[in-house]
């Protein structure tokens, strides 16, 4: 499997790169973190301390149930979806709740149009629905802990970014300044929408 390692102020990081699908990172600090396990760690037998997502797409969490036992730390808006034993539904309803944000949070805006409200609601659904067709694997995951903006983890920042998923998080090195994005930046390119930012 194509990896990249290098050093870093809190350890160890292996990047595994993936052109399909989600990436994934191992940091092997005072802690062993695995970020966004997907399916290149099905066949993994190392078993991390914990696991930290980046967010709750199917993508980056596919492997997840093959580590039972290991704590799972993500967004309190993502916590629904992986303790639900119906992930699909429980994504599909957030969503819904996203696209009414977006609504309550763009209609009061001077000269926007209808049109592209009902566009950009239907992107959202679109977007960030479909991919859960079909997912298996990651349900009712037991041990979930909850991570917020600005807090602090064996010296790697966690914030707060929602853009791509109401519940996106990324993790930063600031000595070496590496930041963990998820699907914030993909291909060096911003790729989420500010459909999340309460004005
Ligand atoms: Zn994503």
């Amino acid at each position: 499997m194509e990896r990249y390692c290098f050093k870093t102020a809190v350890g160890e990081v292996v990047y595994y790169p993936s052109r399909v699908w989600s990436s994934t990172i191992a940091i092997k600090g005072e802690k062993y973190i695995l970020i966004d396990p997907q399916y290149h760690f099905l066949k993994d037998t190392t078993r991390p301390d914990e696991i930290w997502l980046t967010h709750t797409h199917p993508d980056h969490i596919l492997s997840i149930n093959k580590f039972e036992g290991i704590p799972v730390y993500a967004h309190p808006e993502g916590l629904e979806i992986l303790v639900s034993p119906f992930p699909d539904r429980a994504s599909t309803k957030r969503e819904i709740a996203s696209a009414i944000n977006v609504v309550e949070n763009f209609k009061s805006l001077k000269g926007f149009r209808k049109t592209t409200l009902k566009r950009m609601v239907e992107t959202i659904i679109r977007m960030h629905s479909l991919p859960f067709i079909n997912i298996k694997g990651v349900r009712g995951v037991k041990q979930v802990y909850k991570m917020s903006d600005g807090e602090k983890r064996y010296g790697i920042r966690i914030f707060y970014i929602p853009g791509h998923t109401p519940d996106s998080l990324c993790f930063y090195i600031k000595e070496d300044g590496i930041c963990a994005t998820g699907d914030l930046i993909m291909g060096g390119v911003r790729s989420g929408e500010p459909f999340y930012t309460r004005f």
